[in-house]
Formats: C-alpha cells, structure tokens, sequence
C-alpha cells in the first residue's frame, strides 16, 4: 500500500488463482469498480514470498503496470501482488478488502488503464465502508493496538514538517 522506497529482500512470485477469483468477483459485484468491466486489460493476481517494508510499515498489496518492454514474457497489463508473509493473520474477509483496494488503483480511461493513487494512506470508499482499521490484526491485544497507535502518532510527527 506504500510504494516509496521499499527494500524487498526476496520477492519470489507466483499466479495465485484464489486472488484472481476473488478479484474477478469483485469486479463483477462491486460497483466502483464496473468500468472494469469488458476493459482491454489484463490482470495478472500473484502471491508474494516476499515481506516487504517501506517507510517503516509492512506493506501488504502492490498494483504495478507491466512495461511494454516486457509484454513479451508476461501475458497481462497489471499485476496485483499479495505479500503473504505480511498478511498471514487475514482472514478472508480482510484479504478481499485488500484486492478491492488494489483495483482501486486502475482507473479506466477510455481505451487508457492506467495506475491512480490515493491521496490518504487509503481510498475514501474503503475508508467508509470498512473503517481505517479492516487490515489489522484481529488477534492484537489492546495493548498492541495502544503501542501501535502511538508508533503512528510519532511517525506523523516526523512526517509532518
Ligand atoms: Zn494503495
């Protein structure tokens, strides 16, 4: 979800047809994301052994365009990759959520798809109909939820100047 300045150690990668299913549901169900709908793009939905962090924060999803340069190996204009180690503790419902909102990063344009970003650490839709918190870890303790908020606060602080 953070894509500046990332350090991936290992990012082995491979076709996940669980995440392809659930995101062709959701681009069959989902109304924001209907102009998808019959698009002239493909999307390829791997999975990631890779744990990557960036700024501080695990990320859990990536949309990435494919370069044209290498059309000739990989069959899709998208990829949506899941970062397993970082979303072990996910259920189903969370990892949903998660593909929703990395179809959210394509936005048609005419014949044109191209990747848009969120101005927020989150799309607005996600944010209201899931809350700020769907991609926690329901297993945290209070304690941990206390710990992780001030490490935010401290982290917006230092953004903030
Ligand atoms: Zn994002």
């Amino acid at each position: 979800m953070v894509e500046r300045g990332e350090q991936i150690v290992s990012d082995i990668r491979r076709l996940s047809e669980l995440y392809a299913a659930i995101g062709q549901e959701l681009i069959d169900t989902e109304e924001s994301l209907a102009p998808l709908r019959g698009a002239p793009v493909t999307i390829a939905y791997l999975a990631s052994e890779g744990d990557p962090k960036a700024a501080g924060k695990t990320v859990q999803g990536k949309c990435e365009k494919i370069a044209d340069k290498y059309k000739w190996g990989i069959p899709a204009d998208f990829t949506i990759t899941l970062f397993e180690p970082n979303i072990e503790y996910m259920t189903e419902d969370q990892i949903r959520i998660l593909i929703f909102h990395e179809l959210l990063h394509l936005q048609v344009d005419g014949d044109d798809v191209r990747i848009v970003g969120h101005d927020l650490e989150d799309f607005k839709e996600i944010i209201d109909r899931f809350g700020t918190e769907w991609n926690y870890d329901r297993q945290m303790t209070l304690q941990d939820y206390e710990v992780e908020h001030e490490r935010k606060e401290d982290e917006l602080e230092a953004n903030s100047d």
